[in-house]
């Protein structure tokens, strides 16, 4: 009967990740981190989500479990993790890349009616223990209402920095100020934002820089903001040390937790959406300490064949440098098979390793890594500086230019890639070779914040610490105060 009570009285989350690459992994480790702390979670991935990582694992030859990509861990420490797929509006066959527009179409209009429905019917099965929480990708623009409709404390999971997420809150003041979304949008630096002391407009996220921003991929963004501004609560996978002025600016708007590094440090749980190209490990042992310069641009972007042949001559130009580069099938975002300059691979066999998909934190984690080109996607920024490892910054999207600010501008564990917007041959290869022979500033920056992320982790750190307050304010917004403990 007492263990019947306790059981009751676990709190219990649904979970729900944006079903993108960069979303879905730091939303597992979340998951995992709020199980091990008591909490009940039904996680939700979309079903093309589920059958992209179980053909990536048939694909490396493991025998998963079909059903669940949290049934190891649930057996190995008892979480309470409850895994359930759903459609997002379209079959399994329906091509979501190239239909771009009519898959945001769906995901603004379909999918919101597909998770209300799922939960009215999860809460009206009496499910135990009773669900208090929904948290959701701040990317999503129904989490508000059907929390409200369904008296759910709404928690948004922000997967970016901190400068990113009020960039977009403040969309009201850089309308006002006209520097979005007018005629003519000003080009100064943007300097009356709280927290934020000043920000050039090549650095804001890429939908806040655009000039026409009315594509279905804006209106999802400004609409998902509008909504994440509604939530009750703000997670954001970063380290309050990292933002200090910014994220305390935030907090007089909103109770936001800097929770993060939130990233994968083992590969506890199965979410890749691509197998892993076999080798690298065996690769990176053959080679010296900080010899080997990373390049990944991610799971999402794409980039022209002409830019990929001008980082592959930059390559070229520096006969003796090795590097692993990892260049998704899809990079280009047509059905291009050789994108790489005719004859390169051989050119460069015995130095250059070319995947299609690496376990980016085993490579970056490795001795022989001494550089990461990277287009800064906010995981692989944290993951690098994790593993300290100094970046060349190539920003394409999104908070992409944000990050780079970051890490090139404030923090110095980074160098831009390309001075303008023209990717040269010529500028690439020195620019490499400055990254690999010439950055002991880097590397020493680096080391400081790494310190950072390490101290955040501690159990007296700032993202422990907050972590806690989050789950203690979260039960206090369901419980009479008198039954919490502090
Ligand atoms: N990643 C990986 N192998 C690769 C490329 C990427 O494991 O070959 C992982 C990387 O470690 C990171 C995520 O995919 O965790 C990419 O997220 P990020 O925010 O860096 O970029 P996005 O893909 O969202 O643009």
């Amino acid at each position: 009967m007492a263990a019947a009570a306790e059981q009751h009285m676990k709190p219990h989350a649904i979970m729900v990740p944006v079903p993108l690459q960069g979303h879905l992994i730091p939303s597992v480790e979340l998951a995992l981190k709020l199980a091990s702390n008591g909490f009940t979670i039904t996680f939700i991935n979309t079903q093309i989500t589920h059958s992209k990582i179980t053909l990536a694992r048939s694909l490396t030859g493991e025998s998963p479990d079909d059903e669940d990509i949290f049934s190891d861990q649930r057996n190995l420490h008892g979480f309470d993790i409850r895994y359930v797929t759903l459609s997002d509006g379209f079959p399994l066959s329906f091509d979501r890349s190239r239909n771009h527009n009519e898959f945001m179409e769906g995901l603004l209009l379909a999918f919101p009616v597909i998770v209300d429905e799922f939960i009215g019917n999860l809460l009206s099965s009496d499910v135990n223990p009773p669900v208090s929480y929904l948290i959701a990708d701040s990317f999503f623009v129904w989490p508000s209402a059907v929390a409200k409709k369904h008296c759910l404390v709404h928690i948004s999971f922000w997967t970016e920095p901190a400068l990113a997420f009020t960039m977009y809150y403040h969309i009201h003041l850089l309308r006002r100020h006209g520097h979005f979304d007018s005629q003519d949008n000003r080009r100064d630096a943007i300097n009356y934002i709280p927290g934020v002391e000043a920000i050039e407009c090549r650095d804001l996220p890429s939908y806040l820089q655009d000039s026409e921003p009315w594509s279905v991929m804006h209106r999802y963004i400004f609409k998902s903001l509008e909504d994440a501004r509604e939530a009750d609560f703000v997670i954001c996978n970063t380290v309050f040390e990292l933002e200090s002025s910014t994220i305390t600016a935030l907090q007089e708007t909103k109770p936001f937790y800097a929770i993060g590094p939130i990233f994968r440090r083992g590969s506890a749980v199965a979410a890749d959406f691509w197998p892993e190209t076999p080798g690298c490990g065996p690769w990176l042992d053959a080679r010296p300490e900080n010899s080997v310069l990373y390049i990944s641009f991610g799971s999402l972007v794409n980039v022209g064949k002409e830019v990929i042949q001008e980082i592959a001559h930059g390559l070229l130009q520096n006969s003796k440098l090795s590097f692993l580069w990892a260049i998704r099938r899809d990079i280009t975002g047509c059905e291009e098979t050789k994108v790489l300059p005719v004859g390169f691979e051989d050119e460069v066999r015995g130095r250059g390793l070319v995947v299609a998909w690496c376990s980016q934190i085993e490579v970056l984690s490795h001795s022989a890594t001494g550089g990461f080109l990277t287009h800064c996607g906010w995981n692989s920024v944290l993951e690098s500086v994790w593993c300290e490892v100094p970046m060349l910054c190539f920003p394409l999207l999104t908070d992409q230019f944000t990050n780079r600010k970051l890490v090139v501008d404030d923090w110095k564990v980074g160098m831009n890639m390309c001075g303008g917007k023209e990717v040269g041959r010529e500028e690439v290869a020195e620019n490499m070779k400055r990254l690999m022979n010439d950055a002991e500033g880097l590397r020493e920056n680096m080391k400081e914040r790494k310190k950072t992320l390490q101290n955040a982790l501690s159990p007296d750190g700032s993202s422990e610490k907050n972590f806690e307050q989050f789950m203690h304010d979260i039960k206090l917004k369901i419980q009479p105060k008198s039954s919490i403990s502090t």
